[in-house]
Parts: C-alpha cells; sequence; structure tokens
C-alpha cells in the first residue's frame, strides 16, 4: 500500500497564487500526495516567502474558511464566523476542486476549542476558570453549544467537501497559557497552579462532575480558596514540584481525581463523536499524538481507538507505538525548513523504527528549496 504523505496548507496561499499553478507546484516539486488544507482556523501571523500577492498575513482570530450554509446552523447557539478572504459562496469549494483536478487528494484540517473570536463574544461557550473568569482564547468541549457547533461544522464539511481525512485539532480541554497574546507574566507560576488555573469551571463542566457523584461546587471553593492564598504570595521551593500522576491522584484529598475524571468523560466522548462521523461518511481522522489526558480530557487509548492517522515525531517509535495500538498509521511529521538538507535521512530514519507515512509543514510558510527537499524524498512513499 502507498504511504500517506500530506501536505499542510492554508486556503489564502493557493487562493492567491491560483489553485491550479500551485496544486502543479505541490506536485512537481514535493510529489506529495494529500493537501491537508485548513478548513476552520485560529489566530496567526504568518510570514508568506512565495506568495504572490502578500508576504505578512495578519490572520484574524478565529475563522472559517468556507462559506457556511445556514440553514444547518438555524438551531445552534454557536455558529461559526466566516473569514474576510471567503469572497464567494464557492470560494473553499473552489479551492477543494483545484486540488482534485491537480491530482492530489484533499483533506480538511480543522481546528475546534482553540477560537479566540467565538470564545471573546460568546463567554458562555468559553472555558471559565475556577475564579468564574471565562477564558478569551478557548471554548469548553464540555459545552453543548460547543458540541454542537463541531458537530454540525464536521457534517457541512464532510456532506459538502467531501475530505478523504479529517484532521481534528484542539478538540479537547487546552493548557493554561494557550492563546495567551503578547502575555505579560512577570512572576513565577507553579506548574501544579498552571495546571490547576487550567481546568474548566463552567456550569456544564461542574454539573458534569456533580453527576458522577462528588460536591464539584464545594470543591471548586476549596480551591479557589488555596489558589487565592498561593498566587498572592511567592511559591515555596516544597510547592514547586511537577503534575505528577502520583501528585493528581492525591491532590485535595482524592477529589482533584475525580473531578478530571467527569472531565475525560466529556472530552473524550466528543473525539469518538465526531471520529464515527468522519467514519460514517468515508473519510478516515488525522491528529496529534494523544497523550497528557490530565490537561487534554482525551483518554489515549480510547482517542487512539476512534481515530486512524496520528502525527508524531522523532522522539516517537512508530514499531512500539504500533504494538500499544495496532493498525494505526503513524505519520512522521517533517518541518522542511527547519531539517533541509538532511530531510530524507530523517524521513528514512522515521520509516525505519515504524513511521507508516509523512506530513509536512507547510506550503505557504517554506520556500521552494524546502519544498524541492521534500521532493527529494518522494520515493519514500511512492
Ligand atoms: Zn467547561
Amino acid at each position: 500500500m502507498p504511504r500517506t504523505a500530506a501536505l499542510f496548507t492554508y486556503p489564502w496561499d493557493l487562493a492567491d497564487e491560483g489553485v491550479d499553478r500551485a496544486a502543479a507546484r505541490i506536485k512537481e516539486l514535493t510529489g506529495i500526495r494529500e493537501v491537508q488544507l485548513a478548513t476552520s482556523y485560529h489566530i496567526s501571523t504568518y510570514f508568506l516567502p512565495h506568495n504572490p500577492k502578500r508576504k505578512v498575513y495578519f490572520g484574524e482570530d478565529g475563522m472559517a474558511l468556507w462559506k457556511p450554509e445556514a440553514e444547518r446552523y438555524e438551531k445552534l447557539s454557536l455558529k461559526p464566523r466566516v473569514s474576510e478572504l471567503v469572497t464567494g459562496d464557492d470560494y473553499y469549494g473552489d479551492l477543494v476542486r483545484g486540488i482534485r483536478k491537480g491530482g492530489l487528494d484533499y483533506g480538511a484540517w480543522m481546528v475546534y476549542c482553540y477560537n479566540h473570536h467565538l470564545a471573546r463574544t460568546r463567554p458562555d461557550c468559553a472555558r471559565a476558570d475556577v475564579f468564574g473568569n471565562a477564558n478569551r482564547a478557548q471554548l469548553c468541549p464540555g459545552n453543548p453549544a460547543v458540541r454542537d457547533y463541531a458537530r454540525v461544522m464536521t457534517e457541512e464539511v464532510l456532506d459538502r467537501f467531501k475530505p478523504s481525512t479529517v484532521f481534528l485539532e484542539s478538540l479537547g480541554y487546552l493548557p493554561f497559557s494557550y492563546g495567551f497574546l503578547n502575555p505579560k507574566v512577570f512572576v513565577e507560576i507553579t506548574p501544579r497552579d498552571q495546571f490547576l488555573l487550567g481546568l474548566c469551571f463552567c456550569s456544564h463542566c461542574v454539573r458534569a462532575a456533580a453527576k458522577s457523584g462528588m460536591a464539584a461546587a464545594a470543591f471548586g471553593a476549596d480551591l479557589a480558596r488555596d489558589l487565592t492564598d498561593r498566587l498572592a504570595r511567592n511559591p515555596k521551593p516544597e510547592e514547586k514540584g511537577p503534575v505528577t500522576d502520583v501528585w493528581l491522584s492525591e491532590a485535595l484529598d482524592g477529589r482533584l481525581a475525580h473531578y478530571l475524571a467527569a472531565r475525560t468523560a466529556s472530552a473524550t466522548s466528543l473525539y469518538e463523536e465526531l471520529a464515527a462521523l468522519c467514519h460514517a461518511r468515508g473519510a478516515r481522522t488525522m491528529d496529534f499524538l494523544p497523550g497528557n489526558e490530565p490537561v487534554s480530557g482525551q483518554n489515549a487509548d480510547r482517542v487512539a481507538r476512534a481515530g486512524d492517522q496520528f502525527c508524531i515525531d522523532g522522539s516517537h517509535n512508530g514499531t512500539e507505538l504500533s504494538k500499544r495500538w495496532p493498525n494505526k498509521e503513524f505519520l512522521y511529521s517533517a518541518q522542511p525548513a527547519d531539517m533541509t538538507p538532511d530531510l530524507r535521512a530523517r524521513c528514512a530514519a522515521a520509516i525505519a523504527s515504524g513511521a507508516h507515512g509523512f506530513t509536512f509543514y507547510n506550503y505557504g510558510l517554506v520556500r521552494d528549496e524546502n519544498l524541492r527537499h521534500i521532493g527529494a524524498a518522494r520515493d519514500l512513499w511512492a
């Protein structure tokens, strides 16, 4: 079976260059098989070395890169915010057709809970910290409105654009400082307090924990009191330990572990639901390798069972991962700009240690010489 080789790509790079020309260049320069095209995306500022129209693009703070069918979202409280780049009803569909016309597979690269715009404009759908303050960068995957939004958006993309793969990015809870913009953090916050500050205490998460049999509101109140005391002063040496399994199981009289189990149930079931949706429409899923369940709420074994393709880096061993999670594809994620000229050697080493294919990052963010280095490795997936 031919190996997967996918290139992450932004719609604006294809549209600015002309999708036919861009698809031809991708094929010729890199020899890759599949374009992972951003569909819903998060804030960034981009340097675009070969884009003919702009060298710097100040991206929007959360955007849908297609024109959604309004009736699908009529009954939903949370709706995608359409990017100013989407110039016509078929902006995204034209790009997908161009990719296919150029002989490439199309995958939909979806970003879910990491969305500054929606978190800012809909604080009732955002993660809330233990003090009740809404996060302005992260949606809560335990919130039914966020779950509906994720499901309907995925359904629409599957129905209309028929991707062969859907990348399920940021579908779980996100770390404490994820999405801080120009942060001003001038004092030490211990790893454990950062972890605790990253938990969601929105009404839905508290209710889910209460349903699982704990006094969740009282737990939140105790935690808020502890943090208020600790955050106001410099940490003591004995408070600076890392977040370990032992600490997680014992902290706050075992109540932290109970709270974490409820959020794992929320986030992991959302992942399973969306993966099943993809499979029902004939698409595979792609994602980063699951890990750090206490932060993301994504149980690694359940996510691995539900999904199909997972991106790995040089620190992972595909053979070992295949023993733990058989019949899944582990794709070595290469950064062409950092790895040239030994990109081919690194890709070959990844195959030797059990990787099943590759992803490359990212068409618009690297130079033609980097794209040619991808092409020099094309025999590995031919
Ligand atoms: Zn929540």
